[in-house]
């Protein structure tokens, strides 16, 4: 298959592309989705067969309006609608499904995970369709998630039938919080912070695979939880800060460094804010796995919960 590369001027080949049951690429503000018709299962086949995703590994649904909402879950509780304040944005509500949409959309689950985006063209090509779009992170199984075109045409060429140009403002992958049960649990975390939710909702439940990232979870909520993601073709560690210089010594081979500090290395990603580190850190990822034989990650902020369940995951080690 020849995959059209299109601006945003072409949304309306995009969204006919969509509607004839295609996967098609485009822009959030979280990562890169490769989305197709949520409601149609071979559609929905397309982006597994794509991706190379395992069949337990649900996708979640997007939409345009409360009304779209409704016709796909079977109940919106209280904290649910105090939660869609948030919405349009990087929020994922995990909500007891509808019918209506397939089993192959929610991996078999009974529940179906749901946001609505505030990327522009992500919410025109809905309102084109009109039909909500399922759209897991436009990358290959395992592989860091894409933020830029370029990088998903790497993974996507020839396997899906169009990518829309563009550029992501997040830089990883939604707030996931379940609305389903009494008490409602954050599943993963993201840009929209525990404390943005609880400031919505009072205390939440937390996964445990939130906080420890790399340690095998017998909890996993979906299947789709246990696998390992975001991994770059080459080793990433993890360093603490102590460990940085230590562990830049003794490794082999070319090295490239992910820092805020003035050190130095093969390859240095140096960044400001910790915001520029979310945004870039997937391109990060792609751009050094290319030149250099590991990838090392200097010290983040504790508190940095999202960034650190991403990096954790990716890392094969931590010193
Ligand atoms: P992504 O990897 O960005 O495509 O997001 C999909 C992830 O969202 C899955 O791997 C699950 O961890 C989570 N998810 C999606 N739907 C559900 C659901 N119904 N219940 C629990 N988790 C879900
Ligand atoms: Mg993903």
């Amino acid at each position: 298959m020849k995959t059209e590369l299109l601006s945003n001027k072409e949304l309306e080949r995009a969204a006919e592309l969509l509607k004839q049951g295609e996967v098609v690429a485009f822009p959030t503000e979280t990562v890169y989705g490769l989305g197709a018709n949520a409601l149609q299962e071979k559609a929905v086949a397309k982006i597994f067969k794509a991706k190379g995703r395992p069949s337990d590994n649900p996708l979640i649904v997007h939409i345009d309006s409360q009304e779209m909402l409704d016709t796909l879950v079977e109940d919106v509780p209280e904290n649910a609608t105090k939660l869609m304040k948030l919405w349009p944005g990087p929020l994922t509500l995990v909500f007891k499904k509808k019918e209506m949409v397939p089993s192959i959309t929610s991996a078999g689950l009974k529940t179906v995970g749901i946001r609505m985006p505030s990327h522009p063209i992500f919410q025109k090509l809905i309102k084109l369709c009109g039909f909500p779009l399922a759209a897991p992170s436009a990358n290959s199984f395992g592989k860091p998630s894409c933020t830029t075109h370029e990088h998903v045409l790497e993974d996507m060429d020839g396997k899906i039938a169009a990518i829309i140009k563009g550029s992501c403002d997040v830089g990883i992958e939604s707030t996931i919080v379940d609305v389903s049960r009494d008490k409602p649990m954050l599943l993963r975390p993201g840009k929209i912070t525990q404390e943005e939710v609880e400031n919505c909702i009072g205390p939440i439940d937390v996964h445990p695979s939130v906080l420890h990232p790399n340690q095998k979870t017998k909890t996993a909520l979906s299947p789709g939880m246990k696998y390992r993601h975001y991994s770059p073709s080459v080793p990433v560690v993890y360093v603490e800060q102590e460990n940085l210089d230590t562990v830049l010594k003794s490794e082999s081979g070319k090295k490239g460094l992910i820092t805020s500090q003035l050190k130095t290395a093969d390859i240095v990603c140096r960044y400001k804010t910790t915001e520029e580190l979310m945004k870039n850190v997937f391109s990060y990822f792609r751009d050094l796995e290319k030149k250099v034989d590991i990838i090392i990650i200097d010290t983040i902020p504790k508190t940095e919960i999202a960034l650190l369940n991403r990096i954790k995951k990716a890392a094969s080690r931590i010193r």
